[in-house]
C-alpha cells in the first residue's frame, strides 16, 4: 500500500494512508542495509502486518524531491514563514536569512504577515515595499480576526509545507485554524495540544486535507548561513538582478565598489533599504567567517 511517513519516534514511523487511515510501521533491515534513514514526508510503500491494530512493515521508500536538514523532512513543496507585522516587530535579517536557507534548498517561501488587526495601513504597506520584489509571495493575515486565511489555505492547498516563524508572532494561532480536529487521529491530537506548550520534540506532518501537509517547524532563533560564499551572496536578493547590468564591474560585491548599479538604485528607492543593509550585514559575516 502507498503511504506517506507522517511522523517518526523512536524507531516507528506513522505512515498515513489515502485508503485506510495510518499505520504503525517498523523499518526492516532492508534500510540500514542501504544507509538511507526514512525521514517524516517520505513517501513510501508498506506491507500490512495487522489491519486490526494497524501495524505494518515499510518496504520502500519512493524517490525523494528534495530532503530539508532542519528540520529534516522529505518532499517539501514549499515554506510559509510567519511574522508579525508589529508586536513584536518584525526582525527582518531574520527573515532575510530564513529565505536565502530556503531559497539554496530551492524551496519556495510565502511570507505571511499576521496580526494585521493591530497594524496600520503605513506598517503594512511598508512591509510590501520591502518584499514584493524578493520573489516571494507575501499574504496578511489576522489569525485573532481569522482574516485572509483563506488566502493561506489556498497556498497551501495540495503541498507539503514547512511553517516557520519566531515566537511570539502567531505561529500556532494560525496552525489550529488551518488543522481542523476532524479527521485528525487522536495522537495527532495531542500533539496538537502539547505544541501550545512548546514541548513538540518530533517533527511531524499534520493533514490539513488529503496531499495537503504542514510540518510545524520548531526553532527558529538560530540560523546560520553554512558554507555560502561572499559572493553568492547577492544571487539570493532577486531584486539586485535588473540592476546589475549597471554595475562597471564585473562580479561588483555591491559593498564599495564605484559605479554600483544596485547602489543607484537604492538611492533612487528602488531597492528597499532593509533588505540592502541586511545584504551587507550577511556579506560582512560570511566575509569574515572566512578568517578561521
Ligand atoms: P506563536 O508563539 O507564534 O505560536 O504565537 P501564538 O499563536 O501563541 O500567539 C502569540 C500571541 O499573539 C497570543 O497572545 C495570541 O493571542 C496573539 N495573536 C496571535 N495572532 C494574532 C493576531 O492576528 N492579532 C493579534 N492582535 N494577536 C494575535
Ligand atoms: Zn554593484
Amino acid at each position: 500500500m502507498h503511504g506517506k511517513i507522517i511522523k517518526g519516534i523512536a524507531g516507528f514511523y506513522y505512515v498515513h494512508t489515502t485508503e485506510s487511515g495510518t499505520y504503525e510501521c517498523k523499518a526492516k533491515g532492508i534500510f540500514r542495509k542501504d544507509k538511507i534513514k526514512p525521514l517524516v514526508g517520505d513517501n513510501v510503500i508498506i506491507d500490512v502486518i495487522n489491519e486490526e491494530e494497524k501495524t505494518g512493515n515499510l518496504v520502500e521508500i519512493l524517490p525523494r524531491k528534495n530532503v530539508l536538514v532542519r528540520p529534516a523532512v522529505a518532499n517539501v513543496d514549499q515554506a510559509l514563514v510567519i511574522f508579525a507585522i508589529s508586536r513584536p516587530k518584525p526582525n527582518f535579517n531574520l527573515l532575510d536569512r530564513f529565505l536565502i536557507m530556503m531559497e539554496r534548498q530551492n524551496v519556495p517561501s510565502v511570507i505571511c504577515f499576521n496580526k494585521m488587526d493591530i497594524a496600520s495601513e503605513e506598517e503594512e504597506q511598508k512591509l510590501r515595499t520591502i518584499y514584493e520584489n524578493c520573489g516571494c509571495q507575501v499574504l496578511f493575515t489576522s489569525a485573532a480576526q481569522e482574516e485572509g486565511m483563506e488566502n493561506v489555505r489556498s497556498r497551501l492547498r495540495g503541498k507539503t509545507t514547512t511553517v516557520a516563524g519566531p515566537s511570539g508572532v502567531g505561529k500556532s494561532s494560525i496552525i489550529n485554524l488551518l488543522a481542523p480536529d476532524v479527521g485528525m487521529e487522536t495522537g495527532e491530537i495531542s500533539q496538537k495540544i502539547d505544541r501550545g506548550k512548546h514541548t513538540t520534540r518530533h517533527s511531524q506532518l499534520i493533514m490539513l486535507e488529503e496531499g495537503t501537509y504542514i510540518m510545524d517547524t520548531p526553532g527558529f532563533s538560530s540560523l546560520y548561513l553554512q558554507d555560502l560564499e561572499k559572493e553568492e551572496l547577492k544571487d539570493f536578493f532577486a531584486e539586485f538582478k535588473e540592476y546589475e547590468p549597471y554595475c562597471r564591474f564585473q562580479g561588483c560585491a555591491h559593498i564599495n565598489e564605484p559605479g554600483c548599479g544596485v547602489k543607484a538604485a537604492l538611492e533612487e528607492g528602488k531597492i528597499s533599504l532593509s533588505r540592502y543593509e541586511n545584504y551587507v550585514e550577511l556579506y560582512n559575516e560570511l566575509k569574515d567567517k572566512r578568517r578561521y
